[in-house]
């Protein structure tokens, strides 16, 4: 079975947009992984076509109605294997992290519902155990970007898409560290030179400095992550 990603919006013309080039896009064309869009608007029944309507209890803004993204959600759910977990995109959602992308990667694919507005009526989410994930403290006019953010992250880790799968184990998260500086021609730029270790040809010394060198970006970038590796 080939990884698909379901991604329900009111701006499917957003799609595959970023994911149709570079790594993803080549992947794509390839058949490595599936993409279906479904507008949400088709599921709105009423004269014009609306998704959303006013919060109840007032309030700034519109709200997506539950009836329309829940028939959105059953319509993408009929056509992928019962196992795919759906996810809402959303600044309350659990923040999204390099393990939760590998172990949705190692599934069937996801379903992904985008908000807009101020978001979706809360009783579809819980009608349709929908899980909710974050890509970050900060609040997006839309879900679809953050759908993208997503969806890259995981087609990246499908079989035969890197391309290079040693570079995926050695990168930013795999080990819990941050990943070590790179640096490449010319040996010498602008006064900075490449350090020495990396040109002496000692893969030992090599990985010592490297690991070396993640373990102190991390302490210092990231304590938080420091501090569960030391946990482990
Ligand atoms: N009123 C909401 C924000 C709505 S933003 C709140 O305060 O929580 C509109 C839509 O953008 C959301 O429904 C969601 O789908 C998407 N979105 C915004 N920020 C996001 C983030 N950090 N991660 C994932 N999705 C986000």
């Amino acid at each position: 079975m080939t990884w698909a990603a379901t991604v329900l919006t009111i701006f499917p013309e957003m799609f595959p947009g970023p994911l149709g080039l570079s790594l993803a896009g080549k992947a794509l064309a390839e058949g490595r992984w599936a993409l279906a869009t479904l507008d949400i608007r088709t599921f709105a029944t009423g004269k014009h076509r609306s998704v959303d309507d006013t919060p109840a209890g007032g309030g700034a803004g519109m709200v997506m109605r539950a009836d329309i993204a829940a028939a959105a959600i059953d319509a993408a759910r009929a056509s992928v294997p019962a196992d795919t977990p759906t996810i809402y995109l959303s600044p309350r959602g659990k923040p999204l992290t390099q393990a939760r992308v590998r172990e949705l990667a190692g599934g069937p694919g996801i379903i992904l519902l985008c908000g807009r507005f101020e978001g979706v009526d809360q009783r579809v989410l819980d009608a349709r155990n929908v899980a909710e994930v974050s890509i970050g403290d900060f609040v997006l006019s839309g879900g679809e970007l953050a759908a993208q953010v997503l969806i890259d992250a995981c087609v990246r880790l499908l079989p035969g898409v890197a391309g290079n799968e040693v570079s995926l184990a050695e990168e930013s998260f795999a080990s819990g560290l941050l990943e070590y500086p790179h640096y490449t021609r010319p040996k010498e730029w602008e006064g900075r030179a490449i350090p020495d270790v990396l040109l002496s040809g000692d893969h030992e010394k090599i990985a010592k400095w490297r690991r070396e060198q993640a373990e102190k970006i991390t302490k210092e970038r990231r304590p938080d992550l420091w501090e569960r590796l030391k946990r482990r």
